[in-house]
């Protein structure tokens, strides 16, 4: 599903996120050091290959919130850029904090003039955030973001389960 702001368009996919070959950079949902990890970093660490933790450890740690970029190595994008999330009901507040990942992930993208940028659903894994409440607080943020944003004409979310897809997909339906 699809919704246009102009020339810019936010789309949820359900799919892989280390399998989106036409976007310049894919969001990582990162841990504090920057380290591989399971999930979906464990994922993207295995695709893009060794180099890539090497280059995201020397730019840690970060704190919830904060975001960095790197090199895609053996992905087929670009950039990496790495997000760490909240922990839900630990870091709080946990709303803000999830809403900075996506504006400050924006954020990087536009300062490297790239034009297509794909998220995973940060938080919802192993941190814990209820899926139904991450969605509406993640499409707000990049909804809030589109009057900022010149650089990138597309925002991909990819959903890795139905349910997850479902989540989305009830936010976009109501704008
Ligand atoms: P966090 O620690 O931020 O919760 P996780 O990696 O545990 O991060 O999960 C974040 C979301 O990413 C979850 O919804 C999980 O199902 C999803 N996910 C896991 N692997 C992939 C993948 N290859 N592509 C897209 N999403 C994925």
């Amino acid at each position: 599903m699809k919704k246009k702001f102009q020339d810019l368009t936010i789309e949820i996919v359900k799919g892989d996120i280390t399998r989106q070959t036409d976007i310049d950079a894919i969001v990582n949902a990162a841990n504090a050091f920057l380290r591989k990890g399971g999930g979906v970093a464990g994922a993207i660490h295995k695709a893009a290959g060794d180099e890539l933790e090497k280059e995201a450890v020397s730019l840690g740690p970060i704190k919830p919130g904060q975001a960095v970029i790197t090199s895609a190595y053996n992905l087929p994008n670009k950039h990496v850029i790495h997000c760490l999330g909240p922990v839900y009901e630990r870091d709080v507040p946990h709303d803000k904090l999830l809403a900075n990942c996506y504006d400050n992930a924006l954020e990087l993208a536009e300062k490297h003039e790239l034009k297509s940028i794909a998220f995973p659903a940060i938080s919802t894994g192993i941190f814990g955030y209820p899926v139904e409440e991450a969605a509406t607080v993640a499409l707000n943020a990049i909804k809030e973001k589109v009057p900022f944003l010149s650089h990138i004409k597309l925002v991909r979310m990819v959903l890795f389960s139905d349910n997850d897809y479902l989540a989305h997909e009830s936010v976009l339906k109501k704008w």
